[in-house]
């Protein structure tokens, strides 16, 4: 991934900023291993995974994890291991067909009504279950004058009501560069709603500034954030504060989880990842089942399990509380349900 764009601030950060905190994400094996107080042998065998797809977990999120702990959910998530280097059919490095998707530079329009923009390749944790970790970020816009082209092409096409922020993680730019696109789109007159794709509330919740939140209370759009978070214990201190200070704001919130092997697929996994959400006004909105993507086979729950899984926690939570379950199939115009 490609951390140039936004990462680097406009003014100096101060010494609790987030662009601080990220700078200062782990990035060795060797360090993170030594930090969890884990074998070595841990970090020898993520050289050759790390190697394609670098480790990268912010300190924050590594507090959140129990030491010791070879099996932590948070850990599985982030530390690189050799089976991601093995191939498995029917995995492959564009799982959901986005190549086809992808209308000009930096824009998908998969599904109507609604365009995604890739707004940066960089992200601030690295995921191993990733579906765009082999995305090629380095072809999309990174100067603003590139992306003219999709601006252009939003402007065309006046059924599309609804611009989502993805990437990467579109969170990672700094402020006055997604004022930049914020002010753009809203000069799109059809545009009604903004919705951001993010896991910086999670991974970085430093990063929920009054500053974001004005930028976001101010846009004539409506806005709507999509969190990500697969386990409950994601959701702790820092964390649940970002997401309480977003509520509050009165910007709808919601959560997408993806179904992980060894890290939320039990019913009391997902069961306390929906409590947590709802406690703090987050509605869990999907389960993803595992886009089919090269390096994340070991992560794979088969759909039969999934579907399960989610019938046993509809019998144990309101309505509300229950994530859709849902897979991604190219050609398709919706996701589709599972459950
Ligand atoms: C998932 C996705 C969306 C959003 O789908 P919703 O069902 O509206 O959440 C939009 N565009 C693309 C390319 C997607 O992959
Ligand atoms: S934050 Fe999102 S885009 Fe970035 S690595 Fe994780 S899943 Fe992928």
């Amino acid at each position: 991934m490609d951390g140039s764009l936004g990462v680097l601030p406009l003014t100096e950060p101060g010494p609790r900023s987030w662009q601080r905190s990220l700078a200062d994400a782990v990035r060795d094996p060797a360090e993170l291993v030594a930090l969890l107080n884990l074998p070595a042998e841990f970090a020898a065998r993520a050289l050759d995974a790390a190697r394609g797809f670098p480790l990268l977990v912010p300190r924050s999120y590594l507090e959140r994890m129990v030491p010791g702990n070879p099996r932590d959910p948070l850990l599985l998530q982030v530390l690189p291991v050799d089976r991601e280097c093995q191939p498995v059919d029917g995995f492959h490095e564009d799982a959901v067909g986005e190549g086809l998707s992808r209308i000009v530079p930096g824009l998908l329009r998969k599904y109507p009504g609604r365009a995604l923009m890739i707004a940066t390749g960089a992200c601030a944790v690295h995921c191993r279950y990733c579906f765009r970790r082999h995305y090629p970020y380095g072809q999309e816009p990174r100067r603003l004058d590139e992306w003219e082209p999709a601006f252009a092409a939003l402007e065309a096409d006046d059924s599309i009501h609804e611009v989502l922020l993805s990437g990467g993680d579109p969170l990672v730019l700094n402020d006055a560069r997604l004022e930049h696109l914020v002010a753009r789109l809203e000069s799109i007159r059809h545009l009604k709603r903004l919705r951001i794709h993010t896991r910086l509330p999670i991974v970085l919740p430093n990063r929920v500034t009054v500053e974001l939140i004005d930028l976001l209370k101010r846009t004539r759009l409506q806005p709507w954030v999509v969190v990500h978070s697969n386990h409950a214990a994601e959701i702790a201190g820092d964390c649940a504060n970002a997401l309480r200070t977003l509520v509050e704001a009165g910007i709808p919130i919601l959560n997408q989880a993806v179904l992980l092997r060894g890290v939320n697929d039990s019913v009391d996994a997902l069961a306390e990842l929906s409590e947590k959400l709802v406690d703090l006004g987050v509605l869990p909105y999907y389960l993803h089942q595992l886009d089919r993507v090269a390096g994340a086979a070991h992560f794979e729950v088969p759909i039969d399990r999934g579907v399960e899984l989610i019938e046993l926690v509809r019998r144990r939570l309101p309505g509300y509380a229950v994530a859709r379950y849902v897979r991604e199939i190219p050609g398709e115009r919706c996701k589709t349900p599972l459950a």
